[in-house]
């Protein structure tokens, strides 16, 4: 149901009302706003589409929810595009904030902005960044003891002096 259809169906009512009845100038901005919420609510609340959808209309997800989601990349529902994370898509070219993009297409809490692998990418460098400070302060230890000799912790080859 458009704009443009509701407004035809109220003149309809409101024109064949006016013939037949004797409106004082004064009451017809109320019997149409009355005609025009009445319409409404035939119209939106009839049945015409059997799921919940709150009275404005919800845009249609251009990708299946589902299959938005990729280990390495998350679709913008609104449109198709792909990225490691939509927070800032989702801003600048929609300007919507994850929390109102959740809402528009009734996402679950759970539903990832960021791609899972991303995060995952991104906690593993953390990660490995904080274990990359203890390898390389031990291995400056190690270089104390041993001189500049710079070699892998790995090699097999013969302790020299001990
Ligand atoms: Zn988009």
């Amino acid at each position: 149901m458009t704009d443009e259809t509701l407004k035809t169906m109220v003149a309809d009512v409101a024109s064949s009302y006016f013939e037949h009845s004797h409106v004082s100038p004064d009451d017809i901005a109320a019997v149409i706003s009355t005609i025009a919420s009445s319409l409404a609510a035939v119209t939106t609340g009839g049945g015409v589409t059997p799921q919940k959808e709150e009275g404005q209309s919800s845009p249609k997800p251009v990708v299946g929810i589902r299959a938005s989601v990729r280990p390495d990349s998350v679709a913008c529902l609104l449109c198709g595009q792909r990225h490691k994370t939509l927070r800032r898509h989702l801003r600048t070219a929609h300007d919507l904030e994850p929390r109102q993009y959740r809402e528009l297409f009734g996402l679950k809490p759970g539903y990832p902005i960021t791609a899972p692998a991303y995060s995952e990418a991104r906690s593993a460098l953390a990660k490995e960044l904080g274990l990359g400070h203890r390898a390389a302060a031990a291995k400056a230890k190690g270089k104390g003891a041993n001189g500049r000799k710079a070699r892998p912790p790995s090699s097999a080859a013969p302790t020299p002096t001990e």
